[in-house]
């Protein structure tokens, strides 16, 4: 171990040095000529365009009309479709085609088929039908359920979900024709996370329709819009093998900070290293093909962090194409020799990744004046500038109401090192409107403009200028969990590996009990009012005073908003465990089931799993970090006091004063610590294997054995400064962050 250069971890250095970037070849054309993106976006899926030159007009037509009514898809139909997508699909050398859904391990699952059939006379040939495009039945057991199903009903369904468009995942010379969908069991519960982003989706769309209507805007349907930026790191694989943790848990549970970290900040937007800058391209082309609108990339804050943020498209989509995202990036990270994190916190002391969800609501079908809009946007005239109003505090009734819901939504073992970690926004639930609309609502409240007409009340208001103006100025509070951002909201808090899934699903369903809140109370006021403007100005009032607890402008990393927001009443969840139960509070389940997004089971399923994720996690980073410790940690560490020893001792004997002396009895100290540490931390994972529950198990976890194995880390990390750096196994941070 101790001769420099066959020790691994500076052949691991010696290796990265010597890398080159990948050469990339871009797309090209039957000529050669090197093609456009538009040229080759969605080049593989089976989009609408291809759907119609495939498809008879009067099919492809039935197809539009049961989509956009969400109607079920009739046999005829879908054998049409099935045959036009085999055919599509072999053309492009397709061999299988699998449902591609979304189990509640957060990750995306695939079962694959071929085409394959045989005839009466046994002969081979390809073939497709409508009844195995719209429903497969891949078994459930597998798949976590939170004890929804017993073993012996472990039939589960995936069923197409026809708004996502199906697509061809290349990897290696294999191809498949993946098919976006649901699952669900066999008396239909919802085993999946897409199932509630729809049935959410519908929800916001019926309350948003429902009031839209009582203020003359004829809406047919509305959609919860979706951008997430996403933010990941990358970690050169040399090292990367080097590391049992990053392998067995995504992150580091050891390593000594590093002198230089993100304190020059000169990395946040500086320019992309040509290694990864391959990379991004190469992802990119992959995600173009695959039709997913990749559209900024940048560095982030941290060394190694990096951040890829798309056009915001119908959230449900949206989320599909975040799934593609990942995979992507994470398989082509390693063909750039990259091991790619998505983990909300990689690195001790360093920013940890998140996941913006830019989320709004949209018209998408309605009458010529509301079709298309953003009903966030502001807008021109004084009747959308009141229609902005009265959603804004739909949203801000919703997020305030459901505070700890939404809490929950974003709660993982990872995103707890996050949250409220002086990074990133704290565990608390709040709203940052930004300075200006924030005083037009003091404004609405304090009654300003009582003397003027309406009409010029809101012209004076200056709700028309904020999206200008709020793009101009930076004035943008990275402190805040949930900000607007000029026509949209942030729900920053969402974590980096997280799938959008849940956060959507409720969110949506926060914003629709607040739109149909609102609804409610201006249909009352419209009653008596003199005028529509009369009433949405008493409407919004209302609200404006009801949600002030949720509202705030000042730094959410400080220790006085901590006590500040527990004036106001606001929930402060700081481990998952905690956060997990507002799942099954009984106003949540009031809310999820009077929407009929989910029922009892289906809710009290997603606590179980998300408790069980939780336990099994940080039980697989304490079980890797008792190893490393055990096998790799103490053995360099007491092969290094040995060598120190012998030097002390010839010093005695010789007669003379040995200046390790001193270094050897602090050696021996902290050696002394991580192994008791490491003792305690033995036991109490055994504990914690004996308890019987998944709750016993989880509350332990957090206030047991993460204490734990952040005490036992800085022993070791104590360890990591004081042992000679050829003794040292792992892959330091330096090392890590500073070398690509
Ligand atoms: P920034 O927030 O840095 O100003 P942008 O405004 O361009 O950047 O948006 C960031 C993300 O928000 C992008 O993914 C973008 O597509 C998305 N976004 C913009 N408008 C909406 C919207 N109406 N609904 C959902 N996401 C949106
Ligand atoms: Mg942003």
């Amino acid at each position: 171990m101790n001769h420099s250069g066959s020790h691994p971890r500076y052949q691991a250095m010696q290796t990265v040095s010597a890398r080159k970037p990948l050469r990339v070849d871009p797309p090209r054309d039957e000529n050669g000529n090197q093609m456009k993106i538009s040229d080759y976006f969605g080049s593989a899926t089976f989009n609408l365009k291809e759907m119609k030159q495939k498809l008879p007009n009067d099919i492809y037509k039935r197809f539009i009309l049961a989509t956009h009514s969400g109607k079920k898809l009739d046999l005829e139909v879908a054998n049409a479709l099935a045959h036009a997508m085999k055919e599509w699909a072999l053309e492009n050398g397709v061999t299988h085609y699998c449902h591609w859904f979304q189990p509640q391990t957060g990750t995306t699952a695939e079962k694959h088929d071929t085409f394959l059939t045989l005839d009466s006379t046994g002969s081979a040939l390809e073939r497709f039908s409508g009844a195995q495009l719209i429903q497969s039945e891949p078994d459930a057991s597998s798949f976590p359920s939170g004890g929804m199903r017993t073993t012996f009903e472990a039939r589960g369904y995936a069923a197409w979900d026809p708004t996502s468009p199906i697509f061809i995942a290349e990897i290696g010379s294999s191809r498949t024709l993946c098919i976006p969908s649901v699952f669900i069991s066999y008396h239909g519960d919802a085993l999946d996370e897409k199932t509630g982003v729809l049935r959410s989706n519908e929800a916001l769309s019926e309350s948003a329709c429902k009031l839209l209507r009582l203020i003359g805007d004829e809406a047919r349907s509305v959609t919860a819009t979706l951008g997430p930026e996403q933010e990941y790191f990358l970690i050169d694989r040399a090292f990367y093998t080097l590391r049992p943790d990053l392998i067995m848990s995504g992150r580091t549970l050891v390593g000594a900070h590093p002198p230089k970290g993100q304190q020059l900040e000169d990395h946040y937007f500086g320019s992309i290293p040509p290694r990864v800058l391959a990379f991004m391209g190469e992802a990119e082309t992959e995600l173009f093909k695959l039709g997913v609108p990749t559209k900024t990339r940048h560095n982030e804050v941290a060394p190694m962090q990096f951040e890829t943020a798309p056009i915001f498209e119908e959230a449900n989509v949206a989320i599909d194409h975040n799934h593609l995202t990942m995979e992507v990036l994470k398989r082509i990270a390693r063909k750039h020799d990259f091991e790619l994190l998505l983990h909300e916190k990689p690195f001790k002391g360093v920013n940890g990744s998140g996941k913006h969800n830019n989320w709004s609501m949209s018209v998408t079908s309605g009458s010529a004046e509301v079709e298309g809009i953003n009903l966030l946007d502001p807008g021109k005239t004084p009747h959308q500038n009141l229609r902005f109003l009265l959603f804004l505090m739909a949203t801000l009734k919703g997020v305030h109401k459901h505070a700890g819901l939404l809490r929950a939504s974003i709660a993982s073992s990872g995103n707890d090192h996050r949250l409220g970690a002086n990074e990133a926004p704290p565990a608390i639930i709040s709203v940052f409107l930004g300075n200006m609309l924030d005083n037009m609502l003091n404004e609405i409240e304090k009654d300003t403009h009582k003397d003027l007409n309406y009409a010029e009340a809101v012209i004076r208001l200056g709700v028309s200028r904020l999206p200008t103006v709020m793009k101009d100025n930076t004035d943008r509070n990275r402190t805040s969990p949930f900000a607007f951002t000029g026509n949209k909201f942030e729900f920053r808090a969402v974590g980096a590996s997280a799938s959008c899934s849940l956060p959507v699903t409720l969110l949506n369903c926060a914003v629709s009990d607040g739109i149909d809140a609102i609804a409610e109370d201006l249909a009352q006021k419209l009653k008596t009012a003199k005028s529509t403007e009369e009433a949405i100005f008493a409407v919004v009032k209302d609200a404006i005073r009801e949600t002030k607890a949720v509202r705030f402008e000042g730094n959410g990393y400080s220790e006085e908003w901590v006590r500040e927001a527990a004036k106001r009443g606001l929930p402060h969840l700081k481990t998952t465990p905690e956060a997990l139960h507002q799942i099954v509070s009984a106003e949540s389940v009031k809310l999820l089931t009077g929407l009929k997004v989910f029922s009892e089971d289906e809710i009290r399923s997603r606590f179980h799993v998300r408790i069980e994720i939780y336990n099994k996690k940080v039980l697989i980073e304490g079980e890797t970090m008792q190893t490393m410790v055990e096998t790799q940690i103490l053995p360099a560490a007491f092969q290094y006091s040995t060598i120190i020893a012998e030097g002390v001792a010839a010093a005695k004997s010789a007669g003379l004063q040995a200046p390790h002396a001193e270094v050897l009895t602090r050696l021996y100290q902290t050696l002394g610590s991580a192994q008791g540490e490491l003792k305690r931390l033995e036991r109490l994972i055994s504990q914690i294997h004996a308890l019987g529950s998944e709750e016993e198990k989880a509350a332990k976890i957090a206030a047991e054995l993460k204490p734990a194995m952040e005490s036992l880390r800085t022993h070791c990390d104590q360890l990591e400064t004081m042992v000679a750096d050829d003794h040292w196994p792992l892959p330091k941070y330096r090392e890590m962050l500073f070398l690509s």
